[in-house]
């Protein structure tokens, strides 16, 4: 279902809104306009809202209806089987990054992407950031998203990340550099290359470290990561920071980084980094915790995760840490995004609901927190809310039709009957699922 995207005006009536602000505010019995524009015309009671000529009308009775979700972390480069930890040692990601750049092998990774934008659309999410492509695939996919040219999320694209020699990520996702002046280079090549967001491998990772320790030790010192920064946020785009422990997460802070992926438990003086940023774009920072991404390689056993004893290590020390930041994040009211890393082992393209569930079974967030985290909240940390994030009139209409009310049992996330993407409905929004990989989640989570 990557057809082109139609526009017919239509109207949603009786229907529960969920407006994705901060309260939870539900709007009872609702009617939804949406143009030709894409955009929300109008939200108001049904009964006092006439349905103009030539508008198709749904009747949502029964029916919730809340802003699209918002995933703040994906890769598209694969589908969420288990990579193979073979392919994370440096000699594999050379070998793949090789193949992923010949003739056989650019075509193949376009296609992937194009089937993990699809798959994240029909599953109900409505825009993306990518932290961390091969190439500039993901910039290639917006534009032909932008130009209606495919059916698809709103994106944000990353480009390859932005790495030490050797460091996490590279060379398969990453482009690398010695000294702040190379770091600048870099990120004025991804910008020139039309990327809409910039990623730092601020530590090493549980995927590709090869010794214990690895996964979250510091692999850039703040004059590196403030290049970045300063080239980023002169264009107005924010910076992602991959940082697994509470030195990188401090280091990346420091150097103004927008958004912390993963994450560490906060000190104080973190705390104060996150409300009062100086250095940040916007003069705070957020936390995106990622729980889908580290937590079931520490759950699920060993031999069916397939990762070595060393990944097992290093994910563990980083799972505490994820969770306690997530918790220390909630308790203190920062701004916590949510993003789940897919192409991650075990994180598909299709489980955004599951981070929203993990807020609220591991982390404190209520339902409506969690909701309000994936939309108007995400937007807002994303730099999207004036058009996106919330159903409101004149904002982009990004809407998902439920069968259930999400804010009793987010599991009707899973299956939306009805995706609306700036205006353009998927009409039976069908994914793909693994059976395997959510059996197991379930069971795992299930705790
Ligand atoms: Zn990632």
């Amino acid at each position: 279902m990557t057809g082109t995207p139609s526009r017919e005006p239509f109207a949603i009536t009786h229907a529960s809104v969920i407006t994705g602000d901060r309260a939870g505010t539900t709007l009872e019995d609702t009617t939804i306009l949406v143009g030709t524009a894409g955009r929300i015309e109008q939200v108001a009671p049904s009964i006092a809202t006439p349905i103009p000529d030539g508008y198709r009308m749904l009747d949502a009775t029964g029916k919730t209806v809340m802003p699209g979700l918002i995933n703040a972390h994906v890769h598209l480069f694969s589908d969420g089987r288990p990579l193979n930890p073979k392919m994370a040692t440096p000699r594999g990601q050379r070998i793949t990054a090789s193949l992923m750049h010949s003739p056989i092998g650019r075509p193949y990774l376009k296609a992937r992407a194009k089937a993990s934008v699809t798959t994240l659309l029909n599953s109900g999410v409505t825009t993306i950031r990518t932290l961390g492509d091969v190439g500039y695939e993901a910039v290639e996919l917006r534009d032909m998203i932008g130009d209606g040219r495919m059916a698809g999320p709103r994106i944000l694209a990353s480009g390859p990340l932005l790495a030490v020699p050797e460091g996490h990520g590279a060379p398969l996702i990453a482009l690398t550099g010695e000294t702040p002046d190379d770091m600048a280079r870099n990120a004025r090549t991804n910008l020139g290359h039309g990327s809409n967001a910039i990623k730092i491998a601020a530590t090493g990772g549980v995927t590709d470290a090869q010794r214990l320790g690895e996964a979250g030790s510091p692999q850039m010192d703040v004059d590196r990561m403030r290049a970045i920064c300063d080239v980023a946020h002169e264009s107005g785009v924010i910076v992602a920071a991959h940082a697994q422990s509470p030195e990188g997460v401090r280091l990346a802070l420091l150097a103004g980084v927008d958004t912390i992926e993963h994450g560490s438990e906060l000190d104080p003086s973190m705390i104060e980094l996150f409300r009062h940023n100086p250095h940040a774009l916007r003069g705070w920072s957020a936390l995106v915790p990622t729980l889908s991404a580290g937590l079931p390689m520490t759950l699920i056993d060993q031999r069916t995760t397939g990762i070595t004893d060393i990944q097992l290590e290093n994910a563990r020390t980083v799972v505490a840490g994820m969770l306690a930041g997530a918790n220390d994040a909630h308790d203190e009211g920062l701004r916590v995004g949510v993003g789940t890393d897919t192409a991650m082992t075990f994180v598909t393209q299709y489980n955004t609901w599951r981070e929203l569930d993990l807020l609220v079974k591991r982390a404190g967030f209520t339902a409506a927190e969690a909701i309000h985290a994936a939309t108007l909240g995400n937007a807002e940390i994303l730099g999207v809310s004036d058009v996106t994030g919330s159903i409101e009139t004149g904002k982009a209409a990004d809407l998902l039709v439920l069968e259930g009310d999400p804010l009793l049992d987010l599991r009707v996330l899973k299956t939306p009957a009805l995706v609306v993407a700036n205006g353009s409905p998927v009409w039976r929004p069908k994914t793909r699922r693994f059976d395997d990989i959510d059996a197991l989640l379930d069971r795992a989570y299930r705790e």
